[in-house]
C-alpha cells in the first residue's frame, strides 16, 4: 500500500499504521478479531471520496467505522490489507431545522451528542439505541439501529430523510430529499440503510425530528410466571395502546443486576416495564392506566410508577445495566452477543424465552431473556467460559438452536443489531432466495467488492471456524 498516497490526502497524523492500534481497530463489541493494515481519519468528503477512489484503483479493502460497538463483527476486518476508515471526526452538526423539524449531521456525529444539541430547540430524534453515548450516526444508519423507545418512535430507517453517499469509486452523489414525503425514483438512501458498509460510505446525513414529548411516565410490573408476562406485551400492543417502551427482564437477568450492580429487583420470574409519553398529562395518564389495567388483568402486580426523571432512571437502573451486569455475573466467564437480537411474533415471547433458557441448560451455559419485546425484538446473551474449546462448541450449538426455533416460530435472525458474521449463517439459510439479488446490488454498486468485503451474504458459513474470536486461542 502507498502510504504517501493516503498521507497526501488526509495528512500525516491521520493514517495509522502501528500494531497496538491495528490491534484495537481489528476489534469491535463481537466475539470477532481481525487485523487490518490501516487506519485512516477523513475529515471531509472530498478526503472520503479521494481515498475510496485510491483503494479501489488498488482493490483494496475498506471498512467504514463509527464507534465500533457493532455486536455481530460488523467493523472487524477479513483482510489484513484492509483500510478501517475511521468516521469519528467527521461529527459536525451541520443544520438544525426546528420549523422544518430535520437537522443535517455529518456520520461520525455521537447519537447523544446530536440530541443534546437538538434539546435547547424543543426536538428530539429519537430511534437510538441503548448504545448512544458512543454510537455514531453513520454506524446508526448502516445498522438501522433501533432502541428503547423504537415500539412508539420506530426505528433508524423512518427517519432519514436524505444523505450524501461516497461510492466506491470515489464518486459523491445526493439522495433523498429534507421534505417527509418523497415519491420519486429508487429512494436509494432507505436501501443504503441498514446495508452494514457494504455498499457506500454514509458522510452526511438528513434526518427527520419529533417534538420532545412534555410528560413520561413508567412503570414496572412483577409477573410469577414468564408466560403471563408475554401475554401481557402481547395483550398491551392489541389493545391499541400506544407504550413508548416496552421492556421484559427474565429471572437470569434480575439476578444479574441483584448481585453486580447491589440492587434490590424482587426475585420474580418476570418483570416488565411499561411507559407513556407525550404532550397532554391526562393522555398519558390513560396509557399508563389502560396498560396497568392489561398487566393485572394477565396476574401482574405494578410495584412502581413515576414521572420522575430521578424516580425513573432508578426504577430502569437495572435494565439500563444489564449488559454490564451480565459481563460481571459469573467470574471469569464472557458474556458474548452471538444470537442477542432475535425477534418473533407476541405470541411466542414466552415460548422463546422458555426455549433459550431450556437450551442453556442442555449445553451448560447461561443465557438470559430481555429486550425490547413491545417491538417484538428478544435480546439474549450467551456467558460461558471463553478459554474453552468445548465452550465455543456449546454455543455454537446454541446459537443454532436458537434460530431454528426463532425460524419455526415465524421470528426472524436480527430485529436490531444487524447480521455481518455472527449472525449470517442462519440469515443465508433462512433468505437463500434473497442473496442473489442483494449480490447483484452489491456488484452493480461495488464492482470490485471492497466495501466492507466477506459479511452479509459474502459472510462464511460458520463463523466460530472461518473467523479468529478475540477471547481466547482456539
Ligand atoms: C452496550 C451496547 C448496547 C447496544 N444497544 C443497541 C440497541 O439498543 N439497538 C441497536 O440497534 N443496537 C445496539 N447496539 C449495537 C450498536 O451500538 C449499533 O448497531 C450502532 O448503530 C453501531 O454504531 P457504531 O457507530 O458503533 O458503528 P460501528 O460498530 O463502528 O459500525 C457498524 C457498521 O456500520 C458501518 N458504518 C459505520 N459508519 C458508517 C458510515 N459512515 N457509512 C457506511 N457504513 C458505516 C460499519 O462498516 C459497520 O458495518 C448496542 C451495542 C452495545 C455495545
Amino acid at each position: 500500500m502507498d502510504l504517501s498516497s493516503l498521507r497526501g490526502i488526509v495528512g500525516e497524523d491521520n493514517v495509522r499504521d502501528n500494531v497496538a492500534e491495528l490491534y484495537v481497530y481489528g476489534a469491535d463489541a463481537s466475539v470477532h478479531q481481525g487485523l487490518p493494515g490501516l487506519v485512516v481519519k477523513p475529515h471531509s468528503i472530498e478526503q472520503v471520496s479521494q481515498i475510496m477512489a485510491y483503494a479501489n484503483s488498488q482493490k483494496i479493502p475498506v471498512i467504514a467505522r463509527g464507534a465500533g460497538s457493532g455486536m455481530s463483527g460488523h467493523a472487524v476486518p477479513m483482510d489484513t490489507k484492509s483500510i478501517i476508515l475511521d468516521m469519528k471526526a467527521m461529527n459536525r452538526i451541520l443544520e438544525i431545522k426546528p420549523d422544518d423539524m430535520y437537522c443535517r449531521v455529518e456520520a461520525g456525529v455521537v447519537d447523544d451528542d446530536l440530541n443534546r444539541a437538538l434539546k435547547p430547540y424543543g426536538i428530539t430524534y429519537p430511534p437510538s439505541p441503548a448504545s448512544s453515548r458512543i454510537a455514531t450516526i453513520g454506524g446508526e444508519i448502516a445498522n438501522n439501529a433501533s432502541g428503547l423507545r423504537s415500539v412508539k418512535y420506530g426505528a433508524t430507517r423512518e427517519y432519514v430523510l436524505g444523505m450524501r453517499l461516497v461510492l466506491a469509486n470515489g464518486d459523491i452523489i445526493k439522495l433523498g430529499a429534507k421534505t417527509r414525503v418523497e415519491a420519486a425514483g429508487y429512494q436509494i438512501h432507505r436501501l443504503i440503510v441498514g446495508s452494514e458498509g457494504t455498499l457506500g460510505i454514509v458522510v452526511e446525513a438528513t434526518l427527520k425530528c419529533v417534538p420532545i414529548p412534555k410528560y413520561r411516565c413508567l412503570s414496572v410490573a412483577t409477573f410469577d410466571q414468564l408466560e403471563k408476562a408475554g401475554d401481557t406485551i402481547g395483550a398491551i400492543i392489541a389493545s391499541g395502546a400506544e407504550p413508548s417502551m416496552l421492556e421484559l427482564m427474565d429471572d437470569i437477568a434480575i439476578k444479574a443486576v441483584n448481585k453486580t450492580l447491589n440492587m434490590d429487583l424482587p426475585e420474580v420470574e418476570a418483570l416488565i416495564f411499561f411507559e407513556a409519553d407525550g404532550k397532554v398529562k391526562e393522555a398519558v395518564d390513560h396509557e399508563i392506566n389502560s396498560m396497568r389495567l392489561i398487566v393485572e388483568q394477565h396476574g401482574g402486580t405494578v410495584t412502581a410508577t413515576s414521572y420522575d426523571l430521578k424516580e425513573r432512571t432508578k426504577i430502569f437502573g437495572g435494565r439500563k445495566k444489564l449488559f454490564a451486569a451480565l459481563s460481571r455475573y459469573k467470574d471469569g466467564w464472557a458474556c458474548t452477543s452471538l444470537a442477542d437480537d432475535m425477534a418473533v411474533p407476541y405470541t411466542q415471547m414466552a415460548a422463546t424465552a422458555r426455549k433459550i433458557h431450556q437450551i442453556a441448560d442442555k449445553y451448560g451455559l447461561i443465557m438470559t431473556a430481555y429486550g425490547h419485546c413491545g417491538s417484538g425484538v428478544m435480546h439474549t446473551k450467551i456467558l460461558m467460559d471463553p478459554s474453552k474449546k468445548e465452550s465455543w462448541d456449546a454455543a455454537k450449538k446454541a446459537v443454532d438452536e436458537i434460530y431454528d426455533f426463532v425460524d419455526e416460530v415465524g421470528g426472524i435472525t436480527s430485529g436490531e443489531h444487524g447480521i455481518a458474521l455472527s449472525k449470517a449463517p442462519s440469515w443465508k439459510k433462512t433468505h437463500g432466495d434473497m442473496l442473489p439479488v442483494m449480490t447483484k446490488i452489491k456488484f452493480a454498486l461495488d464492482p470490485n467488492n471492497i466495501l466492507n468485503p466477506g459479511k452479509l451474504q459474502d459472510a462464511p458459513d460458520d463463523w466460530l471456524t472461518a473467523t479468529k474470536i478475540r477471547y481466547q486461542m482456539l
